[in-house]
């Protein structure tokens, strides 16, 4: 057997037509999405996601903002900014791009921000309506873990899922949105015992990890559903967390790095700035 490829590259042109033609619609209606985009320092990973999500809202009629600080900007300096944005009423949804300079306090930066305009779904308000299954932002890659996940069609409801990986950014919010969804929700992590053992029960398997190709075919049941979040940067390229050749001979669906979770995350985003966009209109 060999699985399904979840076409992320694919997916996300679909949904950012369907952006597109929501944006115009707000526009039409004199509401004008618009992003606003800080970038502190120089940090050439940041600069390639800073520099895809502008292309991404150009390509959907969203204006995007950017706004540049230097690394060695104090905390105030950026706080002040983020204050402004928040009060600025043609800006609908804040990205601070992270990591920060260590001088800086990402925890302070995301509690300045107005929860209404966190489209990255960071600050801790939006964290905790996620948790309690309140209406939220839903961060980006999750949302594009889950988005891809539906896309399969197989129906999420008491599907054992495990995830690979606790970070704040993608493994407890998948397992949120995926209990949700009536999975059986297991989250492992660096300290699990039989990691293999309980990965080989998953029905769906989500890998956020940071290792590359961590996960081989002998942890994956037959016919899983196998997102790979990772993003390994090797000398032969990028590779995710998976052993993409040998797992995609056992699982029923797989997600490709590159051309997998990675266009989703931007995809959402694009979507959090149009709901941004609707709840913020001339706040
Ligand atoms: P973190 O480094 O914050 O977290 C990694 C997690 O993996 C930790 O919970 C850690 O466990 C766990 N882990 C590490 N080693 C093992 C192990 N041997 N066995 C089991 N668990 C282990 O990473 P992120 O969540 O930020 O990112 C994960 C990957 O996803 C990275 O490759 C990153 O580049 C990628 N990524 C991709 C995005 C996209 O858009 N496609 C967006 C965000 C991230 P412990 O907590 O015990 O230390």
């Amino acid at each position: 057997m060999s699985a399904n490829i979840l076409d992320g590259k694919k997916i996300s042109a679909e949904i950012r037509t369907s952006i597109k033609e929501e944006a115009e619609k707000l526009k039409a209606r004199g509401i004008n999405p618009t992003l606003a985009v800080v970038l502190v320092g120089e940090d050439p990973a940041s600069k390639v996601y800073v520099g895809q999500k502008e292309k991404g809202c150009e390509e959907t009629g969203i204006i995007s903002r950017k706004y540049t600080l230097p690394a060695e900007a104090a905390q105030e300096e950026l706080l002040t900014l983020v204050e402004k944005l928040n009060e600025d009423k043609e800006v609908h949804g804040i990205l601070v791009q992270f990591p920060l300079p260590e001088h800086i306090s990402e925890t302070a930066v995301l509690t300045a921000m107005k929860p209404e305009k966190d489209v990255d779904g960071f600050h801790a308000l939006n964290v905790g309506r996620l948790f309690s299954g309140l209406p939220c932002f839903e961060p980006c890659t999750p949302k594009g873990v889950i988005t891809m996940i539906e896309r399969t069609g197989i129906d999420i409801e008491g599907k054992k899922a495990v995830i690979i990986g606790r970070s704040n950014i993608v493994g407890k919010p998948v397992a949120a949105m995926l209990l949700a969804r009536n999975a059986t929700v297991t989250i492992t992590h660096s300290k699990t015992r039989n990691l293999p053992e309980v990965v080989r029960q998953a029905d769906i398997v989500v890998a956020a990890i940071g290792k590359p190709r961590f996960v081989t075919a002998d942890m994956i049941k037959e016919g899983a559903v196998v997102i790979d979040v990772g993003i390994n940067r090797l000398p032969e390229g990028l590779v995710g967390d998976v052993d993409y050749e040998a797992v995609m001979q056992k699982a029923s669906w797989i997600t490709p790095v590159p051309g997998g979770v990675g266009p989703m995350t931007i995809a959402m985003l694009l979507q959090n700035t149009l709901k941004a966009a609707i709840i913020n209109k001339g706040a």
